[in-house]
């Protein structure tokens, strides 16, 4: 687990920890598809979806009465079935360069790293996809803490919605790279809802690198697993050595060695 050391705090901030019993589904969990169904099983029309996940991840809102272009009982029912939570970000550092580190903490009481790298004209933002990592990568700090669990598909995007929110140009940033704590491919299953999710915000007018980073996930999970052309989307659909539950990603880490850095 990363030392707070060095790291500024931030104070009066209402974080996520105080929400553990909250029952409610966080929609940042959820892919488009699942969204749409759940959506019609009440005879919602589909391209709702499109337009709650818009206000979540494009206008940052944290509420779904602030979502003014849907109908007034759509408004009245999302927040009883979930919500749209925060990550807390207990502390954030910021070095010589601009480089800017946030330590998140999760509902759990976990705790996460993100650092939002400036560049001459937009940003990139590194990424965490677990707690802790069980590749045992020597020069790393995370691989002292072994891995705890893998991050969901909320919590991956959840770093994202909210730097972006903390960035007076949001749009600016542009490129999504995984090499914060955890190995991605391990968590391959929530990378590929975070990585899917965010192709939205692409196809919306966004500006986010998804599209290209999903199709390297694909690559690479294809190369790994020797899959033929054409056959990657059977592969994404096979966990990797133990998939979702993250078993297994010693095996994995024998198969590749990573260059990456925590
Ligand atoms: S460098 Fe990356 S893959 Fe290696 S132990 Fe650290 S977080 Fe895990």
């Amino acid at each position: 687990m990363s030392s707070l050391k060095g790291f500024k705090r931030i104070q009066g901030f209402e974080g996520s920890r105080g929400r553990v019993n909250d029952k409610r589904i966080n929609i940042l969990d959820l892919s488009r598809e699942q969204l749409v169904d759940w959506l019609a099983e009440r005879g919602i029309a589909a391209y709702r979806a499109g337009q709650i996940l818009k206000w979540i991840y494009r206008r940052q809102k944290d509420s779904f009465a602030e979502m003014s272009d849907i109908a007034k009982d759509v408004r009245a029912l999302l927040p009883q079935h979930f919500r749209i939570p925060r990550l807390e970000i207990q502390a954030m550092q910021t070095s010589a360069d601009g480089t800017r580190k946030y330590l998140f903490g999760l509902a759990d009481g976990e705790r996460i790293e993100s650092v939002l790298i400036p560049e001459r004209d937009h940003y990139t933002l590194c990424v965490s996809s677990q707690v802790g990592c069980a590749q045992n990568c020597r020069f790393c700090l995370t691989a002292k803490s072994k891995l705890r669990r893998n991050l969901a598909q909320g919590e991956i995007l959840g770093q994202v919605r909210d730097i972006k929110k903390d960035l007076p140009q949001p749009e600016q940033l542009t490129n999504l790279v995984f090499m914060g704590m955890g190995e991605p491919l391990a968590n391959f299953d929530h990378l590929l809802g975070a990585l899917q999710v965010g192709r939205l915000d692409v196809a919306e007018g966004g500006k986010l690198n998804a599209l290209q980073a999903e199709h390297d996930v694909q690559e690479t999970a294809a190369a790994i697993s020797g899959a033929e052309d054409g056959d990657t989307d059977r592969t994404l659909r096979r966990p990797l050595r133990g998939g979702r539950s993250g078993k297994g990603e010693a095996e994995l880490g024998q198969e590749r060695s990573s260059g990456r850095h925590a």
